[in-house]
């Protein structure tokens, strides 16, 4: 790529730069011809909009809080600020998507509602938005996460979804997308497939940054004043898309990501993707990947099971690539640590994935004019017994 600037969002033909597109099966064609060729139109309408704000507001609770965490501040000798994604419905920012995503089924006439999950975060949010419009709804999960996860498993069935356990491969995410889109395959007509994050073939990735959009929406009439810089975490990458969306093209805004190193970027137990991986086809997107020199995967590892993914949504593969965005990675041990000390200093108890955010706090030298976003995804009690066991104090 020789242009000093290449745009930061979507072509014509579902790339960012020489990431994206829809590498696929023949079969799946009618299902993601049928997605491509509406979804702009269907979640642009008025209509559209105005379901979908009104259940982000009154069901949701959007817009979310900025909260200005002034002892976190004092410690680091900067100005914090906290977008409190913690506070929606469900636990987590994964609610906007789910909801957007119904809402796009039901204009398509679907009746029946698939979804992949790993730790079951996803999949609660799926299952809840699916009690909401009393829709069929059937969550693959990998058994080994059926098994670590049961409170999650739980919460699915009692919102009266079916969840089927996947025996196959490493038998955790990666497996369960593969048996989603088996589904789809093979149930085109009725069912409609809510990925969870900013994964998978065109036009998926820029469908999920859309909905989740609003996040960052919401920071910019929030803050009057612009925030100097903008840390998310990174799994797929879809909280972090949603933060700094309507910043990529604001230059003097600083955005940052943070993946999980698992136990160090040289242990081979890590999911710092774009730190170690390289580029390569998964679920069916041209990203960059965690693999082997013949191309197969590499299982990652992270404490958080919701930043476990080998992949990296395409937009960030490109936004890697030309710079605009900083990635950086944080440890299993620093996360915990971010997390007990946002925990003691503000009395909030954030999501292992979102405390590799605050772990980037201690890797750079802050100024006192600083103004420092932090998008806070998730809240912490799904992790709890994660904590106790681990206290690294
Ligand atoms: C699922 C999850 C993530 C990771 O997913 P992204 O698509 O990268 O946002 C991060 N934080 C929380 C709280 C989650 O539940």
């Amino acid at each position: 790529m020789n242009k000093e600037k290449t745009s930061n969002h979507i072509d014509n033909e579902g790339f960012y730069g020489e990431f994206g597109g829809a590498f696929i099966p023949e079969m799946l064609h009618p299902n993601i011809e049928e997605l491509k060729s509406s979804y702009i139109n269907i979640i642009e309408a008025e209509e559209f909009q105005k379901e979908f704000k009104e259940l982000l507001r009154n069901y949701v609770g959007r817009p979310t809080p900025i909260y200005h965490a002034k002892r976190l501040s004092e410690h680091y000798q900067t100005q914090i600020f906290l977008k409190r994604e913690d506070l929606c419905h469900t636990g987590a920012h994964k609610i906007n998507n789910a909801l957007g995503q119904i809402l796009l089924a039901q204009k398509l006439n679907k009746t029946r509602i698939i979804a992949e999950t790993g730790a079951g975060q996803h999949g609660v949010a799926t299952a809840t938005a699916c009690a909401l419009m009393g829709m069929k709804c059937v969550v693959y999960m990998g058994a080994v996460d059926v098994e670590r996860q049961a409170p999650n498993v739980a919460r699915m069935k009692m919102l009266g979804a079916e969840v089927i356990p996947v025996e196959s491969g490493s038998k955790t995410l990666k497996d369960a997308t593969n048996e989603a889109i088996r589904d789809w395959i093979t149930n085109p007509r009725d069912t409609h497939y809510i990925i969870g994050s900013v994964v998978g073939p065109h036009p998926y990735p820029d469908l999920v940054a859309r909905l989740q959009s609003v996040i960052s929406e919401e920071i910019m009439s929030q803050m009057p004043e612009e925030p100097s810089h903008i840390i998310a975490c990174v799994g797929g990458g879809s909280n972090a898309i949603g933060a700094f969306y309507h910043f990529l093209d604001k230059e003097q805004v600083e955005l940052i990501g943070v993946e999980a190193a698992g136990k160090g970027i040289h242990s081979n137990e890590t999911a710092a993707t774009l730190t170690l991986g390289n580029t390569g086809v998964l679920h069916a997107s041209m990203t960059t990947l965690l693999q082997t020199k013949d191309g197969q995967v590499i299982e990652p590892h992270s404490i958080s099971a919701g930043l476990d993914y080998p992949g990296i949504g395409p937009q960030h593969a490109h936004l890697h690539q030309n710079k605009r965005v900083k990635y950086v990675s944080a440890t299993d041990d620093e996360a915990v640590k971010a997390a007990f000390l946002l925990t003691q200093k503000e009395g909030i108890i954030p999501a292992l994935e979102s405390a590799h955010a605050f772990a980037y706090l201690e890797q750079q030298k802050w100024k006192s004019t600083d103004r420092v976003l932090i998008n806070l995804s998730g809240r912490g009690d799904k992790d709890l017994s994660t904590y106790t066991k681990y206290n690294p104090y």
